[in-house]
């Protein structure tokens, strides 16, 4: 029986990132549509408490623990990944599109001469049809593509999988992970934004800002913290330096998709777009009435932000 390997992605903290899960449905999609087991690989400087983690999802995890491994440094997860994948036979290796999944994955692909496709939004067909939805241009196009390589690397749009259930009640296996031949990076340090706020592409709610702020991000803030929200930003926001980068949501920013997301002052760019349009429900509060971002939203509110927001959160308040 085949294999598909899920790289498991730790936060900074060792535990498992959640996005990790999504990226096992797909697996888990794809090794049904291939008749294959779905396996993951846990590394880390002890790798242990990884592969605890992530155990319950999958039939093995593979738990491979060196001390260059301590961060997810590309340069030495990529052998370590793609040195498994090759002892395993492994015929897919999947791991969510998030930064570090996007700086890993293309490497290992690399590494075992497989061809890639990106940020998958559907796994669709069966054995040699098997072909995957991927957004191209700013989503305005779902590519639908096939790779013919023997190895296929997939990196997975998080927010397009419902993440996986637990009860697999796997199995533990320990390896001695490949090192690289020569390392010309280093970890230095990890620096964390603390915010008392949800993580951005955690949230249940996202209150975004765009330039119809002016930079004043008060009114965002404020119904933010009466709903328990996230807080994001465009591009325009965050190249203005009004917001730190790590805000922004859209092609080059951060995918969201939460239940609920709010865009005030935003134009709804399709760039923009591509990053919230998966959200159940989009509210936008916009004072111009043409403004595109009303074509995609489920409410939209014709107005100033500046007014419109502290109404909504007084309402809210009022109404708790
Ligand atoms: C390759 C590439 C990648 C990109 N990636 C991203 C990305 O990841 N994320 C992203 O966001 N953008 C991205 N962009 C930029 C994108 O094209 C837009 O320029 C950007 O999204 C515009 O931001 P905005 O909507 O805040 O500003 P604007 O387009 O200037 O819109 C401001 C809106 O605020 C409204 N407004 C003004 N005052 C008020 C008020 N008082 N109350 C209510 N509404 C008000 C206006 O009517 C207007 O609709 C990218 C562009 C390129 C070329």
């Amino acid at each position: 029986m085949g294999t598909v390997l899920i790289y498991a992605e730790a936060n900074p903290d060792g535990s498992l990132k959640k996005a990790t899960l999504n990226a096992i449905t797909a697996g888990q999609k794809v090794a049904a549509a291939i008749g294959a087991e779905v396996h993951a690989v846990a590394l880390g400087k002890d790798a242990a408490a990884l592969a605890a983690a992530v155990k319950d999802f999958v039939k093995v995890v593979h738990a491979g623990s060196a001390p260059q491994l301590e961060h997810p440094l590309a340069e030495v997860v990529a052998p370590a990944v793609a040195g498994l994948a090759e002892a395993i036979g492994a015929e897919y290796v999947l791991g969510a599109g998030t930064a570090v999944g996007r700086d890993v994955l293309p490497r290992i692909a690399a590494r075992l001469k497989a061809a890639m496709a990106s940020d998958i939004l559907s796994v669709e067909g069966t054995g040699a049809d098997l072909a995957f939805g991927r957004p191209m241009w700013a989503g305005a196009v779902i590519a639908t593509v096939k790779l013919s390589s023997k190895v296929k690397v997939l990196s997975v749009r998080a927010t397009e999988f419902p993440p996986a259930a637990g009860g697999a009640g796997g199995e533990v296996k320990t390896f001695a992970p490949a090192a690289p031949a020569v390392t010309s990076s280093k970890f230095v340090a990890f620096k964390e934004v603390k915010s008392a706020r949800p993580a951005l592409t955690e949230a249940k709610v996202v209150v975004a800002g765009g330039r119809g702020t002016k930079g004043d991000f008060k009114p965002i803030e404020g119904l933010a913290d009466e709903l328990g929200a996230a807080v994001g930003a465009s591009r325009a926001v965050c190249d203005a330096g009004w917001q730190p980068n790590d805000l922004q949501v859209g092609q080059t920013g951060k995918v969201v998709a939460p239940a609920l997301y709010i865009a005030a002052g935003i134009s709804g760019a399709i760039q923009h777009v591509a990053g919230m349009k998966g959200s159940r429900t989009i509210v936008a509060v916009n004072k111009d009435a043409e403004a595109p971002i009303f074509q995609v939203a489920d409410y939209g509110l014709v107005g100033d932000l500046f007014k419109v927001l502290p109404e909504l959160q007084a309402a809210i308040k009022a109404a708790r």
